[in-house]
């Protein structure tokens, strides 16, 4: 079986886990002395260590080996996302960590319903990101931020907004070698000036296909779209 992945701030020869992944490593998985981990930093480093000691609800670890990981994307790759309904938000930060998104950002724009977030929300959306960066292999831990008016999305150097009226295709308008924005519209969809203000910051308008995607949907398609290739 596959060690269990357990997530660390910072790794080291010999580290405590401790917290609320040490509580899971002890009484969802009964951890015991000999047991091995791998162990991820959330930047990019990763490495097999052993159970050396147990004190009270913090678990000492040995690294074994360091070990190089390439399951990221070659290139950074930030969604900005509209606020959406109910817990719509989940199941794009969920897939979109597996498809391997670096960022999420979300964005209040004209037509969201939602117009601010909660800290508690926000937060939740973390620990998604946390969950699904575990169970997909991912050894840098995505950052979920915002959310930001969309007048502050910034200048990229290649993004592509999906526009269901978009004729150009995301094969079309991506280049693998630079780092890409995504930007995927509320349940309404983004306003006509609002897709105007996004092309001025270097974004593209893209097709997902000639049928109308709920705004999930539609962000993991492109995610999906972006992230197929080599290297990716
Ligand atoms: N009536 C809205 C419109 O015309 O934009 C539909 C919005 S759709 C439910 C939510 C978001 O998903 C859109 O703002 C867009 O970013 C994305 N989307 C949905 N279908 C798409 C498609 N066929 N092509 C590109 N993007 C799409």
């Amino acid at each position: 079986m596959r060690p269990h992945r357990a997530y660390v701030p910072a790794i080291a020869d010999e580290l405590w886990i401790e917290g609320g992944e040490a509580r899971h490593l002890l009484r969802v998985l009964r951890a015991r002395p000999g047991d091995r981990l791998t162990l991820f930093d959330g930047r990019g480093r990763e490495a097999l260590a052993e159970v050396v000691g147990i004190e009270g609800e913090r678990i000492r670890v040995r690294v074994l080996k360091a070990r190089p990981a390439e399951r990221e994307p070659d290139r950074t790759i930030t969604v900005y996302l509209a606020l959406l309904k109910g817990e719509k938000l989940f199941e794009v930060v969920r897939a979109g960590t597996e498809l391997g998104a670096r960022r999420f950002v979300l964005v209040v724009s004209a037509r969201s319903v939602p117009k601010a977030l909660g800290r508690e929300k926000l937060a939740r959306l973390g620990r998604v990101a946390v969950a699904a960066a575990k169970q997909s292999g991912r050894t840098r831990l995505p950052e979920v931020a915002g959310p930001i008016p969309l007048a502050e999305v910034p200048p990229v150097p290649l993004g592509l907004v999906g526009d269901p009226r978009a004729r150009l295709r995301v094969a079309e308008a991506d280049d693998p070698t630079r780092p890409l924005a995504l930007a995927v519209g509320p349940e309404g969809g983004f306003t006509e000036e609002e897709l105007a203000a996004l092309e001025a910051r270097g974004f593209r308008r893209v097709t997902l296909g000639r049928r109308i995607l709920r705004a999930e949907t539609a962000a993991c398609a492109l995610l999906a779209l972006v992230t197929a290739g080599p290297g990716q």
